[in-house]
């Protein structure tokens, strides 16, 4: 990972280019959904808190919100791609249209185990709503149903993301530089 000294994220996608492409998202979610009732839009903590905000605020379909959040095991006790439930969705998904809202999918550890799990609890249908994919990181194979932007191998900042809890509000995405 890059060092946080005197870095300044290079952009890569503007704040104009998120703001249309969520708008885009928001009208292709609208109209899929159009005519089943209320989906249940369910935020990855933390990162996609801002895409969720500014999503669901763009959405012309009834809709509720819920938080869930994971992390990975990072101390070496669990295999690579391990993913551990830190926070569960407060109520019930049982027979719900659940649409998750993940800020970026990098090996698709994260969301297939989140997949997964959900589909256990019977939802009436599950499917996903991603920023940013990292396609040449992918190890799980996954089908994205809503995916804003395919960007390459760099970590990035901004819109919710963060480099060690920084830079999660800079309204665009970036790229911090190696030093
Ligand atoms: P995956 O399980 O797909 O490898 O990783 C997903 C998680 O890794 C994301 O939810 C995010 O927390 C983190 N992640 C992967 N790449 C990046 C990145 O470039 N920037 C930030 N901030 N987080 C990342």
């Amino acid at each position: 990972m890059p060092s946080l000294e005197n870095h300044a994220p290079k952009i890569l996608i503007s704040e104009d280019d998120i703001s249309r492409r969520v708008d885009e998202l928001a009208a292709e979610i609208s109209a899929d959904y159009a005519g089943k009732g209320e989906i249940v839009l369910l935020g990855v903590l933390k990162g996609a808190f801002i895409l969720l905000a500014d999503l669901s605020r763009r959405l012309t379909i009834p809709r509720s919100i819920e938080f869930i959040a994971v992390s990975s095991y990072e101390d070496g006790s669990m295999p690579s791609g391990a993913v551990r439930l830190v926070m569960d969705v407060r109520g019930s998904i049982e027979g719900k249209h659940v649409l998750i809202v993940e800020d970026i999918v990098d090996t698709g550890h994260t969301l297939h185990y989140l997949i997964d799990m959900l589909k256990s609890r019977e939802p009436a249908s599950i499917r996903t709503c991603v920023l940013l994919h990292k396609e040449h990181s992918t190890e799980v194979e996954l089908d994205i149903d809503y995916l804003g932007f395919t960007i390459g191998d760099e970590w990035v900042v901004g819109y919710g993301l963060d480099y060690a809890e920084q830079d999660r509000t800079l309204p665009y995405i970036g790229v911090v530089k190696p030093q």
